[in-house]
């Protein structure tokens, strides 16, 4: 991999004229998040050469923890990635399912098991790891070119493909390619110059994210557990990350307030309001009144899309669907994306524009699917009363195993399948993290 513009420049070796390749196999890619990296990665093993022009001067280790199921895991396995992520994820036992107010188990997950179950591992990761994780393997391929401080425009569709107009620092530049991969995350200017729909919707939900060194807190939260904790408006989830030497801490509560990217700063008094003493366990404010510092962003998705490729243009990831995180498949769905838009395009490389169609037709039934079920989830999340009692009993009655079993059809998927059924609506019982 070239890497240029770490410090929002580019090298004269790296200006467009040089750095892309002909266009006749370049594939310009919009983004270097979870979805453009592994895209790139995964084109790249099939004989492309791929431009990744990136916004962001340097790849800062962003966002929260991630949980990366066994369909997510399948993928970066594919493509090299098992070695690195060894070394800085945690394999969860299970996923703890608790009730807010008394903080007993409802019902365990067993996740530990998916190797077994679904032939990849269940693993959970910081985002920024993950992130660096896939820049490593990007560098080791040198087909790939990363243009770091580099923020696509525009772009225009011509016989040979497209042209991308971008600003950096150094001014304006183009660069050509057979086809553009929007890859650039929830609030994409190639998702409104393709679509030019409305601006994502507001879920009104906050998550508030903190890390806490593992060593400064009792052995029981340091468990490779996925610790879930329901209340009524909030849940709360932690689990180990970085190799366990890191508490990932999320809670999500409802709230009238949008703000906007992944870094603003919050206020843990004002997050304990939100989750008060009546409705919440010692335990779990104790948890949430340790951390001396709180980011939160605001939650957002959008209706899915009928389409959204065009010509030699298409949507990845957020860009494309948008998700809540309550199903915690939206990186999941991205690495996805990237693995079948890699493999269409593979298929049909003289033909660029079908493979984008044959991408997008694998890919919208499921990942519509997999939204509502998070949209589904909020609802079951955040219950209160009898309606929650009900929920915990349906939860109980049915079980682990069972419940886990309603997610094979996600977990179990493999690319270019087909093999698992998209599901029948399941009911507010069908609770994920
Ligand atoms: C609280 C929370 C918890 C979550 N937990 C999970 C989980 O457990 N499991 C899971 O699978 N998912 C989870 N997600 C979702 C996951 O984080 C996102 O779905 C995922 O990061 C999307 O990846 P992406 O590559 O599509 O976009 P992003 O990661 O947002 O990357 C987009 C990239 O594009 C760049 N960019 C933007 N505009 C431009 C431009 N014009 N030109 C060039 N570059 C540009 C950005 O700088 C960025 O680097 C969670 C999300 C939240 C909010």
């Amino acid at each position: 991999m070239r890497l240029a513009g770490n410090q929002g420049r580019l090298t004269p070796a790296l200006r467009p004229t040089h750095a892309v390749p002909p266009a006749s196999r370049t594939i310009i890619v919009a983004g270097a998040g979870i979805g453009g990296l592994t895209a790139a990665i995964a084109l790249a093993d099939r004989g492309f050469r791929v431009v990744v022009l990136e916004q962001a001067t340097v790849l800062e280790a962003t966002g929260a923890g991630i949980q990366l199921s066994p369909n997510a895991m399948r993928v970066l396995i594919g493509l090299g990635a098992a070695p690195r992520l060894e070394a800085v994820t945690v394999t969860p036992e299970a996923v703890r399912v608790r009730r807010a107010a008394t903080g007993s188990e409802i019902v365990r997950l067993p996740v530990g098991d998916s190797e077994l179950r679904y032939g990849a591992p269940y693993r959970v990761i910081h985002r920024g790891d993950l992130q660096a994780v896939l820049l490593a393997l990007a560098r080791q391929r040198p087909d790939i070119a990363l243009v770091l401080g580099m923020r696509v425009d525009d772009y225009a569709v011509h016989r040979n493909g497209v042209t991308v107009a971008c600003s950096g620092a150094d001014g304006t530049s183009e660069h050509s390619g057979l086809a553009l991969i929007g890859a650039d995350g929830l609030w994409s200017r190639v998702r409104a110059r393709l679509i030019g729909d409305a601006p994502p919707r507001p879920a009104y939900r906050t998550a508030w994210r903190a890390l806490l060194p593992a060593d400064a807190v009792e052995p029981a939260l340091r468990a490779p557990i996925v610790d879930l904790w329901l209340g009524p408006g909030a849940h709360l989830v932690h689990y180990p990350v970085r190799g366990g030497r890191l508490i990932n801490v999320v809670a999500i509560a409802h709230d009238r307030e949008a703000v906007t990217g992944w870094s603003a700063p919050g206020d843990g008094a004002a997050l304990l309001t939100r989750l008060p003493a009546r409705s919440w366990a010692p335990a779990a404010r104790d948890l949430l009144a340790r951390p001396e510092q709180w980011l939160r962003w605001a939650l957002y998705d959008r209706p899915p899309l009928a389409r959204w490729s065009r010509g030699p243009v298409t949507l990845l990831g957020d860009a494309a669907h948008p998700m809540l995180p309550f199903l915690a498949q939206g990186a999941a769905m991205a690495i996805e994306d990237a693995a079948e838009l890699a493999d269409a395009l593979a298929l049909r490389p003289g033909d660029p524009v079908a493979a984008l169609a044959d991408y997008e037709t694998r890919r919208r039934r499921r990942t519509a699917a997999v939204r509502a079920g998070a949209r589904r989830n909020d609802r079951g999340y955040h219950l209160g009363g009898p309606a929650a009692a009900v929920r915990d009993l349906g939860m109980r009655m049915l079980g682990g195993d069972r419940l886990l079993a309603r997610h094979d059809w996600i977990y179990g998927w493999h690319p270019r399948g087909g093999d698992v059924p998209v599901p029948a609506p399941a009911d507010a019982t069908a609770v994920r993290p």
